[in-house]
């Protein structure tokens, strides 16, 4: 058993904080958010996550995890700080770095023992070098410190799976005491660990998510190519998958990728390289075609409209940027609703999880129950996220309902030609047959 604080209490923090309970460590997780410690002290999760609410309560109740805004009540007796706080995206695209810089302030103004500073929080290449200079300048006195990069791989909506199987645990550091103390940590998750530099950790992280973003793209291009051409993206991506060499998984056609990590990682990582002199022309092209993504679902509604959305009634069917989250972070829900709108439609959704928080980021949008309440009296409807509820939706009175009959389907949930004798009118991402 191991002495853990964590810092910053988010989709990535709390779950860190909570897995390592989970295997037997005692952790403290220090937040400087007030209301979201008083939350979870009263066992209110701030973020939907399948599975956490149980797993917080039986370590909370074990006595293995507690929650504060004390730095010093984290941090003492703790051999490990794990820096788990945003890095939200900056004026020009960087990463913007107020709150690692603010974490590593306090840590080394409270610390009072050697200590090992593992950041788990995407950072730019070099942040590592840079946190600990600020830990050598704000301490009070001298005391024994280094840091471990240990880049976070989990994926909301499965993050407690995700961080209790990792593919790889990726550890960055020029101490190899601390990140051997680092690697025995996560011994029990049985996974592959990397050690490297920090610096390289650093890329690591920012490269693999690139690149699952351009395969997301990569395949957005081609499915735009389907549909001109009349062929099949879904079965084009199948067929792609069975070779190894490619893989099935990311292959999804639809909106492109949203969320609170892939838009702004790639942009950083382009911003990067900008600022080192390097034209990342690829990454450019990425984003580029992410942006078509969600501006197309647009312009297939309107053309399906005859051209004109004013007065028109358009239902979104989801709005989280995935399944299984409540997190709405750059979701392309928000810039599909506001392109809507500013084209003259009245927007109105529902999803299973996200509507509080949809409620305040989207003021003028109005919430449905459910699915059924949300078709009533809709032109058209388009699908955003894929939730498993949507798959099975009877469909017949989702059509009775509408005062429509388009249906805009950005995730390619549904089979077109079945839509068709449902009476649709239904356009997919980069389906051959369309219903036409
Ligand atoms: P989040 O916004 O959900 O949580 C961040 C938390 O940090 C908030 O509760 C905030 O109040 C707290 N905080 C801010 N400044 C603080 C400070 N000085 N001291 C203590 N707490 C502070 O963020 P997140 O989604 O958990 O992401 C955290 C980091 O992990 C980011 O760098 C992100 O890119 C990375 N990451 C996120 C995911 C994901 O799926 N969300 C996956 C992998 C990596």
């Amino acid at each position: 058993m191991k002495n853990i604080c964590v810092i910053g209490v988010g989709y990535v923090g709390l779950v860190t904080g909570t897995c390592f309970a989970d295997l037997g460590n005692g952790v403290t997780c220090v937040d400087i958010s007030e209301e979201r410690i008083d939350n979870l002290n009263k066992g209110v999760m701030p973020i939907y996550e399948p599975g956490l609410e149980e797993m917080v309560r039986r370590n909370i109740n074990a006595g293995r995890l507690r929650f504060t805004t004390a730095y010093a009540e984290g941090l003492k007796d703790a051999e490990f700080a794990f820096i788990a706080v945003g890095t939200p995206e900056g004026v020009d695209g960087e990463a913007d770095l107020q709150y690692v810089r603010q974490a590593a302030i306090t840590i080394a103004r409270t610390m009072t023992d050697p200590l090992i500073i593992v950041n788990k929080s995407t950072v730019p290449v070099g942040t590592g070098d840079w946190v600990a200079d600020i830990i050598r300048q704000n301490q009070p006195k001298p005391i024994p410190f280094a840091v471990v990069s240990c880049p976070e791989f989990l994926r909301e909506g499965s993050a407690i799976t995700d961080f209790m199987n990792p593919h790889r645990t990726v550890l960055g550091s020029l101490d190899r005491n601390a990140a051997n103390k680092v690697a025995d940590l996560h011994l029990p998750l049985r996974a592959p660990i990397v050690v490297t530099d920090l610096r390289t950790a650093e890329m690591i992280k920012y490269a693999s998510n690139a690149f699952l973003a351009t395969k997301i793209s990569f395949i957005n291009e081609i499915a735009n190519i389907c549909e001109a051409l009349g062929a099949d993206i879904k079965e084009v991506a199948a067929g792609m998958g069975y070779d190894a060499r490619i893989g099935k998984q990311f292959l999804d056609a639809g909106l492109g990728y949203g969320g609170s990590c892939f838009p702004k990682d790639v942009k950083a990582l382009a911003y990067m390289a900008s600022v080192q002199g390097k034209h990342p022309q690829l990454l450019q092209v990425v984003m580029d075609i992410n942006a078509d993504q969600r501006q197309q679902v647009v312009s297939k509604v309107r053309a399906l409209l005859d051209n004109d959305l004013n007065d028109k009634l358009i239902g979104l069917l989801g709005l989280a940027f995935k399944p299984n989250t409540d997190d709405m972070r750059d979701a392309p829900a928000l810039e599909i609703a506001r392109r809507l709108q500013i084209a003259g439609a009245k927007v109105r959704a529902y999803d299973p999880v996200a509507m509080g928080v949809a409620a305040k980021m989207m003021p003028n949008v109005s919430l449905a129950e459910d699915a059924y309440e949300l078709a009533t009296g809709c032109d058209a409807l388009v699908v955003i996220t894929e939730w498993n509820e949507f798959k099975h939706l009877d469909l017949r009175r989702i059509k009775q309902v509408m005062r429509g009959n388009v249906l805009v389907d950005g995730r390619n949930l549904y089979e077109p030609r079945i839509m068709h004798e449902y009476g649709f009118v239904y356009r997919g991402v980069g389906r051959g047959y369309n219903g036409k």
